[in-house]
């Protein structure tokens, strides 16, 4: 019972069973949603919506409902497809001033003040008089434009969007605007990540359920069923990201039979599995004792998950599911001489490395870096590429993430061949002693390795998790052993003017790590040393088109007063002397002590560009790396007072 009777009312209204979903609708959920911060509320008034949206649509229609999930995670497609909108401002500023009759410097003046365009939209709107009330929007008419928008290219292209943008403005009424022009910049900002649509999918299904046969179940019954629905839903989408097949499924055969229709198919990439870090040999043996495990090299590439379809298509995705097919044409090219005849169609987990052309010797992930993104040609190719391949998630026909890591390797070793400088197994070595692991390690590192991948081997223990950074992949690198202390990655949300050389860049940076729990930013240090003049040149081309003057909603600021904010997009790679802990900043905040946890001297490593803002270091993990560095420390101490 999220929505009051007169939130219901306006909901539904004019909203006739079987017509196609009025977007004000869609609109006042959004606002509704925004308008709290209980995640449990946000929750349940999806949830309600949803419902409404399964129940008024006809049987056969699964498009309403695929539309409605694609806008309420601002996407028009599944990752790896990569239909995008992010259009810039002046696009936007122009288009406003078009369909409301107001000139670009006020709406700019305004956009100044409020710091979000959208409400500048709606303010513009609101105080135009119009004569004619427009035909209202409905979800598939805004869902079919704002694709086209995001597919048109070309050089005519520019003025197109304008004219599809400022049509779709004038016939805005209410707060539509302002979630039309947040949809096509990109960021919806109601504080409602995709982790959350999805569990409100899958209660919306149980009530429907419950209602469509009438079940008489008890609070406690209907729970339990929300909640299993909701696991069974996110289990499902964490081998099929796809909305495209999950929705038409649950509609057209219901979440029982989910898990039957919809398994890992090559094509569809899936999130990758993770490893959680360990400081020292020691540790590693803890959580492994008496269990079979394996080390591997840990190479120092790009993630790719390598597919093949029965009918000869292959795919290269990121980390992040995007398609990397364009960046590594050599690749594909090379793919076919390292697969065996009984090899048909397969989905690998490997490591894209750059390699020396005449030594063969492993080059940093640098090398790689410096690659175009796309329309790469095979014949302008310096650097080679050699994939390490260390899983095998599907073949022929099977998935086979719930099979043990020692039987998928050996299918994996069985399926594919070696090839010189173009493919290869990870190499591995079942070790069990601290002397034997620590050998292990270093000539790992004398290889050009990162360190080690430590695996559980054997039982249920060492299937394939997606999406999870998992106890049962551990990661030891060099630097932890050094001392140095594992990097992280974090959000830049906020920057602060530079003086004297300085002046025309940012000279600082506000950094956030990410809550996936709460879905928030949590800001973490300011950092401003180790950048070449060069470097914030970069940046500032980078940050400067994601400025905004307020910080959005779901950044957890504390006491940081940055000059200017950034929308939550850009990660980087940044190293630490220490960890203290701080009365400004939020980080962790509550979880070892009331105050965040900051990081001292923090050092920029690199951009992390496979990485999303959401992929970012969790507030777990740094609660955990201060409370190792307490516990190091007060050892340290008790060993010196010993001697
Ligand atoms: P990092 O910054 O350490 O690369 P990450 O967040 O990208 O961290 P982690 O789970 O911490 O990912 O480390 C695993 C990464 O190491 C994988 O994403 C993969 O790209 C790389 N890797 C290299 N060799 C292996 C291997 N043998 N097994 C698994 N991953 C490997």
């Amino acid at each position: 019972v999220a929505l009051s009777k007169k939130e219901d009312v306006d909901i539904k209204g004019g909203w006739k069973i079987g017509d196609p979903v009025p977007y004000a609708a869609l609109a006042k959920v959004f606002s509704l949603i925004e308008g709290t911060t209980k995640r449990l509320e946000k929750n349940a008034i999806l949830t309600c919506f949803l419902l409404l949206v399964i129940q008024r649509s006809k049987k056969e229609d699964t498009k309403s409902l695929l539309q409605v999930v694609y806008l309420c995670i601002n996407r028009l497609s599944p990752d790896y497809v990569g239909i995008e909108l992010g259009i810039g401002e002046s696009l936007l500023v122009k288009a406003i001033a078009e369909s409301t009759g107001r000139n670009m410097a006020q709406i700019k003046a305004d956009l100044k003040k409020e710091g979000d365009l959208g409400l500048v939209a709606t303010n513009s709107k609101n105080s135009q008089k119009t004569l004619f009330k427009p035909k209202p929007l409905t979800v598939p008419f805004v869902f079919q434009n704002l694709r086209e928008i995001a597919l048109s290219a070309g050089h005519s292209s520019q003025a197109k969007k304008v004219s599809i943008i400022t049509k779709l403005l004038a016939a805005c009424q209410g707060v539509e605007a302002k979630y039309i022009v947040r949809s096509l910049e990109g960021k919806l900002r109601i504080g409602n990540a995709e982790r959350s649509v999805l569990v409100s999918l899958a209660h919306a299904f149980a009530l429907a359920e419950k209602e469509k046969v009438g079940k008489k179940w008890s609070q406690d019954q209907l729970a339990a069923r929300m909640e299993e629905s909701a696991n069974n839903l996110k289990s499902v989408y964490s081998e099929l990201p796809t909305y495209d097949k999950v929705i038409p499924s649950l509609l057209l055969s219901g979440i029982d039979k989910l898990k039957e229709e919809c398994k890992l198919t090559p094509g569809v990439p899936l999130k990758p599995m993770l490893a959680k870090p360990t400081k020292a040999i020691g540790e590693v043996l803890d959580r492994f004792e008496n269990k079979k495990f394996t080390c591997e090299y840990k190479y120092d590439g790009e993630r790719a998950q390598v597919h093949k379809l029965e009918d000869g298509t292959v795919g290269v995705f990121s980390r992040n599911s995007e398609d990397m097919s364009k960046k590594y044409p050599d690749l594909v090219d090379q793919l076919p001489r390292c697969i065996k005849e009984s090899t048909k169609s397969f989905v690998l987990d490997a490591e894209a490395v750059a390699i020396d052309r005449t030594t063969g010797k492993l080059m940093p992930f640098q090398e790689l870096s410096r690659r175009k993104r796309k329309d790469v040609k095979v014949e302008d190719i310096q650097v080679r590429v050699c994939l390490f391949a260390f899983d095998l998630l599907y073949l022929n026909g099977e998935p086979l993430l719930r099979q043990p890591l020692y039987k998928r390797r050996e299918l994996l070793r069985e399926h594919f061949t070696v090839v010189d400088g173009e493919f290869a197994f990870a190499k591995a070595s079942d070790s069990e002693t601290v002397e034997e692991i620590q050998t292990f390690l270093e000539e790992s590192v004398k290889d050009g390795c990162e360190g080690l991948m430590v695996k559980m081997l054997d039982s249920d223990a060492s299937y394939y998790e997606p999406s999870r950074r998992s106890v049962n992949w551990l990661k030891l690198k060099k630097d932890y052993l050094a001392g140095v202390g594992d990097s992280l990655d974090l959000v830049v949300v906020g920057g602060y003017y530079g003086k004297g050389k300085r002046t025309n860049v940012y000279g600082a940076f506000l950094l956030a790590c990410y809550d996936a729990e709460s879905e928030e930013y949590q800001t973490i240090c300011k950092i401003g040393t180790g950048f070449s003049e060069e470097m914030l040149q970069t940046h500032y081309d980078t940050l400067k088109p994601l400025e905004s003057m307020k910080p959005r909603g779901d950044v957890k600021v504390g006491g940081a007063k940055p000059d200017i904010w950034f929308e939550p997009k850009v990660v980087w790679e940044v190293l630490t002397a220490d960890l203290s802990l701080s009365p400004i900043y939020t980080a962790a905040q509550g979880m070892v002590d009331e105050r965040g946890i900051s990081l001292r001297f923090p050092r920029f490593i690199r951009i992390r560009d496979d990485k999303n803002a959401d992929d970012a270091t969790g507030p777990e993990q740094i609660s955990e790396m201060y409370e190792r560095q307490a516990l190091a420390q007060t050892s340290g101490k008790k060993k010196k007072g010993g001697d």
